[in-house]
């Protein structure tokens, strides 16, 4: 089976975001980007199925800049067989993703697609669902545990409720939460090994999707100061702050 792995090249989660000074967006230049973290946690459990025998190659793909190259390039210097690079500088909105990577599921035929439960750069949990709807595929949403038999994955997931256990049929989309796994550093040699792997570049039109953003960003601001807590001593100094100072009861 192959194994399809969307990642996104996002803002270091380390870096400090800073709102531009006009207002229209988070500042880029200058900034550390790397991997999306679940995208990690996604690399990491198609390369542990790879290794257990219950798949033979797991692909890449990246959608977004020339330098996405180094994101894709960061999977396969994991162990990841292959990279495919859907190029462009505008700010790919997640339906227009998911319609990139219908494409690429198309012309690829993986058995399983393991997506990042979000982004953390726009935070919209929306890709893998989407692209499961426009494949007419199941899927398993906030994976914590992913087990593949011969034609079912049996995914725990992370829920409001604790954790529910589902089967979903193959092909499928999983999506990735946190305690899925721990990834990967990839090794100095491997690095250099996957300067040498295979990379295809493709452009959004070689799949027919126009990727021109649907939504207009009015204002980028950051959010305000918060106050200070303060310690109380017993419940019903709690309810009663609550009540009638913080007006929430
Ligand atoms: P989102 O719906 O934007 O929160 O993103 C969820 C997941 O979709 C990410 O963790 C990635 O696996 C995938 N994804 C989103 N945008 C891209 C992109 N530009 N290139 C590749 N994968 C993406």
């Amino acid at each position: 089976m192959k194994i399809l792995v969307p990642v996104k090249r996002v803002v270091d989660y380390n870096v400090k975001i800073r709102v531009k000074p006009d207002g229209s967006g988070v500042e880029l230049a200058n900034v550390k980007m790397s991997m999306n973290p679940f995208d990690e946690i996604s690399v990491e459990e198609a390369l542990r199925l790879k290794e257990a025998g219950k798949a033979e190659e797991v692909v890449i793909v990246s959608i977004g800049p020339a330098k996405a190259e180094e994101t894709i390039r960061t999977a396969l210097a994991m162990g990841a067989d292959r990279g495919i690079l859907i190029e462009t500088d505008e700010t790919v909105e997640p339906l227009a993703v998911a319609k990139l990577l219908k494409g690429v599921v198309e012309a690829e035929a993986p058995g399983l697609v393991i997506v990042g439960k979000q982004a953390i750069d726009d935070d919209s949990n929306q890709t893998g669902q989407m692209l499961a709807a426009l494949l007419g595929w199941g899927q398993a949403t906030f994976a914590s545990k992913l087990e593949l038999g011969a034609d079912k994955a049996t995914v725990t997931r992370e829920v409001d409720g604790g954790l529910q256990t589902i089967d979903v049929k193959l092909p499928a989309i999983v999506t990735t939460d946190l305690r899925l796994n721990e990834p990967r550093y990839a090794s100095l040699p491997n690095i250099m090994k996957a300067k040498k792997k295979p990379l295809d570049k493709k452009a959004p039109a070689d799949f027919g999707v126009d990727v021109a953003p649907r939504l207009k960003v009015l204002k980028t601001e950051e959010p305000g100061g918060r106050k200070a807590g303060i310690k109380v001593k017993s419940v019903a100094e709690l309810v009663d702050k609550l009540k009638n100072e913080a007006g929430v009861l």
